[in-house]
């Protein structure tokens, strides 16, 4: 009889949701089921589908009844119901930092358990919440392999001058610099355009994250040489609710001036701020879509003004460019930001067909544009998934 085909499972831990995706384990196996916990220390809720996007499983919790590691322990249960016998035969898991050491996924032991804690002072919003899953399943099942698949990695492939601040050479050393972020999804998508797109295997490519998180990337010959996040993920471009760049001087007068503190700084900038801050409305470009009010307007202004201004940025470090891709959220679905964004790049050669761009499909730009633009859409879990596979194999 033949053995039960085994399931590779991935999780996507956040400060408040917990993603999580299960495959097939076979090479470019499918998808069986994905989902999420949500709003865990509040009231959290578990939804699983199956690959059909049919709700297999929906949960709720009284206030405050999950952590990170109770949920991790209830994904773990649920997905045995779910499998039904399957073996899991690894745990992929999306980590925010790799810093410097890190430029590929790596097989998770307690040494680089201990390394990757050290990071957390370089990502004290996301590092310890991807780290506890490690650690609750580690806890429950010492043998089960698993994989850390790092946010930073794709961009250590940058030459050493995008990575750097003009700080001295003392803090630079010591890791502050430009790591950028969304690597998981900028590695997806250009495997993706180079696999199924009619672009130059060397096509200088900005590639547009734009999710509730939004970052671009320059990206050459498959490789990112440029990316709009730095130190850490706030910066940038203007984000849902982060602020992206902002010139530090402001950071200096609102400590000095206007009494500020370290946690109240943090929370402005991460999470007052971006389109939730200028519309005073929302941090979600549907419901900024659908309102009339001038600051709503005025917020999705700012945030294409900023993108367009970075992508005149990148195609300076690139020395021109032939493509844009855009992917995310709102890269993939809201028509109206990615034809604001080419009208604002026409001077660079970029036009769109107005039809194509609305009914969203691959390629989107005017027959006769020197720069082609496309929608790719991105799939972290699945980038995950693959390279656990690959750890598996090795
Ligand atoms: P995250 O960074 O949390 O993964 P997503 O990639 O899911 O975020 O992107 C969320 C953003 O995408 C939200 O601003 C949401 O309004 C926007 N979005 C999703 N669907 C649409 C749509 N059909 N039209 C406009 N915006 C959309």
């Amino acid at each position: 009889m033949a053995s039960t085909p085994g399931c590779i499972a991935v999780l996507n831990a956040g400060s408040s949701s917990i993603k999580f995706a299960l495959y097939d384990a076979r090479p470019d196996g499918n998808l069986l089921f994905r989902g999420q916990i949500e709003k865990l220390g509040l009231a959290p809720h578990l939804i699983a589908r199956d690959a059909a996007g049919v709700t297999v499983v929906e949960r709720h919790w009284p206030e405050g009844g999950l952590d990170h590691h109770s949920a991790t322990a209830e994904i773990m249960t649920m997905g045995r119901e779910l499998l039904n016998g399957r073996p899991v035969l690894a745990f992929g898991h999306r980590v925010v930092h790799g810093g410097t050491a890190y430029s590929e996924p790596v097989r998770i032991d307690a040494a680089i358990m201990a390394d990757l804690a050290k990071l957390v002072p370089l990502a004290p919003l996301h590092q310890p919440h991807n780290l506890a899953p490690i650690a609750a399943i580690a806890g429950a099942a010492p043998d089960l392999p698993q994989i850390a698949c790092f946010d930073t990695a794709f961009h250590r492939t940058q030459p050493a001058l995008a990575q750097e601040f003009a700080l001295p050479r003392e803090i630079t050393a010591s890791g502050v610099r430009r790591y950028g972020f969304h690597g998981l999804s900028y590695d997806y998508v250009v495997r993706q355009v180079r696999k199924t797109l009619t672009l130059a295997p060397e096509a200088r490519l900005v590639v547009a994250h734009l999710g509730n998180g939004a970052s671009l990337c320059a990206v050459r010959d498959g490789r990112s040489v440029a990316s709009t996040m730095g130190f850490t993920a706030v910066d940038g471009l203007m984000m849902g609710t982060r602020t992206g760049a902002l010139d530090p001087g402001v950071l200096l007068y609102l400590l000095q001036e206007r009494g500020f503190d370290a946690a109240r700084i943090e929370d402005l900038i991460y999470r007052r701020s971006g389109l939730l801050g200028v519309s005073g409305l929302s941090s979600d470009m549907r419901t900024l879509r659908q309102s009339k009010a001038p600051e709503a307007g005025e917020a999705i202004a700012l945030f294409v003004y900023r993108i367009v201004r970075e992508i005149g940025s990148l195609a300076a470090a690139m020395g021109g460019i032939d493509a844009i891709v855009f992917t995310a959220g709102i890269g993939e679905n809201d028509a109206a930001t990615r034809a604001e964004i080419v009208a604002g790049c026409r001077w660079l050669g970029l036009e769109l067909d107005e039809r194509l761009n609305e009914q969203g499909g691959r390629c989107i730009s005017a027959a006769g544009a020197t720069v082609s633009a496309w929608i790719v859409p991105t799939d972290e879990e699945r980038m995950i998934a693959h390279y656990t596979r690959e750890a598996l194999a090795d």
